[in-house]
């Protein structure tokens, strides 16, 4: 073949290239998060490719930052993170090895946050990254998600402002079903104990108190004096139910059931979505309050 048409082939292999890169959709996101991968998918509707590096049903506190993952997030125009040190184990890996094109939003950073004071185990103080379980916070991330996603991609901005305003009418019903949900609970029964401590922005939210076995993370074993500690406060505090965790081992939480008289009371999706129920944020919700308001009550 001559030189002049193989060169218009590989022209037209460019330019037919380059226009189903156009269809398939222009902005790559890459999300550390199972909430945020949806939060993305409903924005970006059908203009936008979302790839989820962490799974539903993966606990995001053991996540390692994998080669293939770097390679999906480094193709990516904007990566999403959970934020509030969520990500502290890889984060400066991750930012060091993304070309400067890719916009790396840290969702949670740009929502009004809550911290563990540091306590006697010596722990320092710690941003709480579980923004996700308070239906409101999760309406605040969609506006950053989408914010993001028209900075990108100007020319489509009504879309995402569009499928931004139907999702965020979702969560608003949502969040009015919970708020319904929990009234059925009685406020001094509103106690919820836990395999960590994911609940914060949850119960702060629709009013509850709370304990739990683990801390912020899940990486950590409860000290001895700890599970002691909370065995008293579940028999002080008469707390019908404790709960487990799709992505934890119950074996310390039935030991505390036996001890205290508390009964299990179902298992929650703390760490964000899940198989079965907690396959989308809406089900994982909804699962998560009928289990702790039916079981409390
Ligand atoms: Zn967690």
């Amino acid at each position: 073949m001559p030189l002049r048409s193989l060169a218009a082939v590989a022209f037209g292999v460019l330019w037919v290239g380059a226009l189903a890169q156009k269809a398939a959709g222009e902005v790559k996101v890459a999300s550390f998060s199972t909430v945020l991968s949806e939060v993305a998918e409903k924005v970006g509707g059908k203009d936008v490719t979302v790839t989820s590096l962490i799974k539903p049903g993966q606990d995001p506190h053991e996540y390692q930052l994998t080669p293939g993952d770097l390679t999906a997030a480094t193709n990516a125009n904007l990566v999403l993170l959970s934020g509030k040190g969520m990500e502290n184990t890889y984060l400066v890996n991750l930012r060091d090895a993304l070309p400067k094109k890719v916009v790396v939003l840290a969702v949670g950073n740009q929502l009004p946050g809550l911290t563990k004071p540091a306590d006697k185990s010596a722990e320092e103080a710690a941003e709480d990254p579980h923004w996700w379980n308070s239906v409101p916070e999760v309406e605040k991330a969609t506006v950053v998600v989408r914010d993001a996603l028209i900075r990108l991609d100007p020319q489509r901005s009504s879309d995402y402002q569009s499928n931004a305003g139907a999702y965020l009418a979702d969560l608003k019903e949502l969040n009015a079903w919970v708020k319904r949900k929990v009234a059925e609970l009685p406020r001094d029964q509103r106690k919820l104990v836990t395999s960590h401590d994911a609940f914060q922005y949850f119960a702060k939210e629709y009013g509850f108190q709370i304990d739990s076995i683990e801390g912020l993370t899940t990486e950590q074993e409860p000290s001895v004096s700890h599970i002691s500690a909370l065995i008293d406060e579940i028999k002080k505090q008469q707390v019908k139910a404790i709960f487990l965790e799709n992505t934890l081992n119950p074996k310390v939480s039935t030991e505390i059931t036996r001890e205290s008289g508390a009964k299990i009371g179902g298992t929650l999706y703390a760490d964000g979505l899940g198989p079965g129920d907690g396959a989308t944020y809406d089900g994982m919700i909804r699962h998560n309050v009928t289990e702790i308001v039916d079981a409390l009550k």
